[in-house]
């Protein structure tokens, strides 16, 4: 699709900091975080929601949910909230399926941001600490 942002990310047209690509998904990190070391998994089909993804891609999703899921866990995270938005009503802002992975830590380890931490998320130093365990 055109005009949709994630179809331009897995065209590589606009950066981001991608953790792991194939022929059907890409994860990257969700440029405005929840929480340290929040991110995407979307196909790399364009589709609304995961509710209209095919079997294969759908398949190919959860895999790779699982695979990020055990790297956030592994860099820093004590628990993980893992969901998906569907239709603007429930929260869905980007047209196109994904997958939030919102890592939850209480112990103080900077898991979590603070509101006013937000605009100083060192994504990049996220994104080096998570993929040396992809
Ligand atoms: P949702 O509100 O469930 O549709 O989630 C869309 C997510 O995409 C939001 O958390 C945004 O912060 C994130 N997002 C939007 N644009 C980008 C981008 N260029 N790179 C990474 N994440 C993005
Ligand atoms: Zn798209």
């Amino acid at each position: 699709m055109d005009n949709c942002i994630f179809c331009k990310i897995i065209r590589h047209e606009i950066p981001s900091y991608c953790l792991y690509e194939n022929d059907d998904v890409m994860a990257f990190l969700d440029v405005n975080p929840t929480s340290y070391g929040h991110c995407l998994v979307v196909c790399k089909k364009h589709y609304k929601n995961i509710t209209e993804c095919d079997k294969k891609t759908l398949d190919a999703m959860i895999e790779a949910v699982q695979a990020i899921s055990k790297a956030l866990l592994k860099t820093y995270a004590c628990g993980l909230n893992v969901l998906s938005n569907i239709n603007e009503v429930a929260g869905q802002s980007v047209m196109h399926a994904h997958i939030h992975l919102i890592p939850v830590n209480k112990d103080g380890n900077k898991a979590n941001i603070q509101f006013n931490e937000l605009k100083d998320v060192p994504l990049k130093e996220i994104y080096d600490n998570i993929i040396k365990n992809i």
